[in-house]
């Protein structure tokens, strides 16, 4: 069976089909509009990203079940960067009209995957076709109580600024797929071809299947232990810039605390540039960057082991407006780029 075929009201049936009812949901797909009631004293978050294909994802690339999954992974991620417990999401898509069905029901099942890991309700949504390529619309809602929702306006001079996970692999996973990496099957100074693969395997599946940090966004909100927090999804320096922004501050940045993951040191150990590059500006990561008093530094380590992840002070909030990052030798390293912007 063709897409044509099944039409638009099929497609939707054959999405709604594997969807089962959720927290908070009174009525879900199927009606004019879907019917939610949010946990008395919480309020509503909401989160919204396209993702467009040849601007966000190649079909080449992208396989649809990873595919499926990340369209609701970055939008999670947003919901974790404000410390909300992810709840409801709609999905709407301009599809092709030579696109195969099999490429839907395998998107689709990666979308309710992640979907189903972090107790999200597909609600409803939209379907119509496309001219020109594969567009992915994905809006997300999520509660938390008013006290605890974490902004990006909340960092003060002095706090410490953390980040969890590894940073760069989805930027390098990305430079290996576009090809600026070359991917090296003989080997890298004497480590074998196999320990490569598993390298650049892993690189990959970091751009490709991000795991949003929704249990450690959540966890240090309740606690109440962070002053601002937001998800990387444009490199550390940009994002930490949209900070500083609102919160009228600055930051300096520690080269050498910026932490990496075995496989992109070992990746970035035959490159010519410098590693910090994909580090500090490439995107994707979706990890999370956030600013907390030092008074907080050992319950944030432990709340982030907790979690299961790792988290990491990398610099220091300042008065001093603007961001710099500074190499162990004291001199300050400029980015050649600050991350990804569209319209640029
Ligand atoms: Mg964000």
């Amino acid at each position: 069976m063709k897409l044509g075929d099944l039409g638009e009201f099929g497609l939707i049936s054959r999405i709604a089909a594997n969807v089962a009812g959720g927290n908070g949901v009174i009525t879900g797909i199927g009606d004019d509009a879907a019917v939610t009631a949010l946990t008395p004293g919480m309020q509503l978050l909401t989160s919204t990203d396209m993702l467009l294909e040849d601007v966000h994802f190649r079909l080449s690339w992208h396989d649809p079940y990873r595919l499926g999954r990340k369209s609701l992974a970055v939008n999670i991620s947003d919901i974790a960067a404000m410390g909300g417990i992810p709840l409801w999401a709609t999905l709407s898509l301009a599809v092709p009209a030579n696109l195969p069905l099999d490429f839907l029901d395998e998107f689709t099942r990666g979308f309710l995957s992640m979907a189903r890991e972090h107790g999200v309700t597909l609600i409803g949504g939209d379907t119509c076709s496309s001219r020109n390529g594969l567009i992915i619309s994905v809006t997300i809602m999520g509660e938390q109580h008013p006290e605890l929702i974490v902004r990006r306006s909340g960092a003060r001079s002095g706090d410490e600024i953390w980040v969890t996970g590894t940073l760069g692999d989805a930027a390098q996973g990305l430079a290996l797929l576009e090809g600026t990496i070359t991917p090296s099957r003989q080997g890298r100074g004497g480590v074998s071809g196999e320990a490569c693969d598993a390298a650049e395997q892993f690189l990959l599946s970091r751009l490709l299947d991000p795991t949003p940090r929704a249990a450690a966004g959540r966890s240090l909100a309740e606690a109440g232990l962070v002053s601002a927090m937001i998800d990387i999804s444009d490199g550390l320096v940009a994002d930490f810039e949209h900070i500083a922004e609102l919160s009228g501050v600055g930051g300096t940045i520690r080269l050498d605390a910026v932490p990496l993951s075995p496989a992109f040191r070992s990746v970035a150990s035959v490159l010519p540039t410098s590693p910090y590059q994909h580090a500090l500006t490439g995107g994707e990561d979706y990890e999370l960057a956030f600013t907390a008093p030092p008074a907080n530094h050992e319950k944030i380590v432990k709340l982030m082991k907790k979690c299961g992840i790792d988290g990491v002070p990398v610099g220091i909030v300042t008065s001093l407006p603007g961001v710099r990052v500074v190499a162990p030798d004291g001199t300050e390293y400029i980015p050649q780029s600050h991350g990804f912007t569209h319209f640029t």
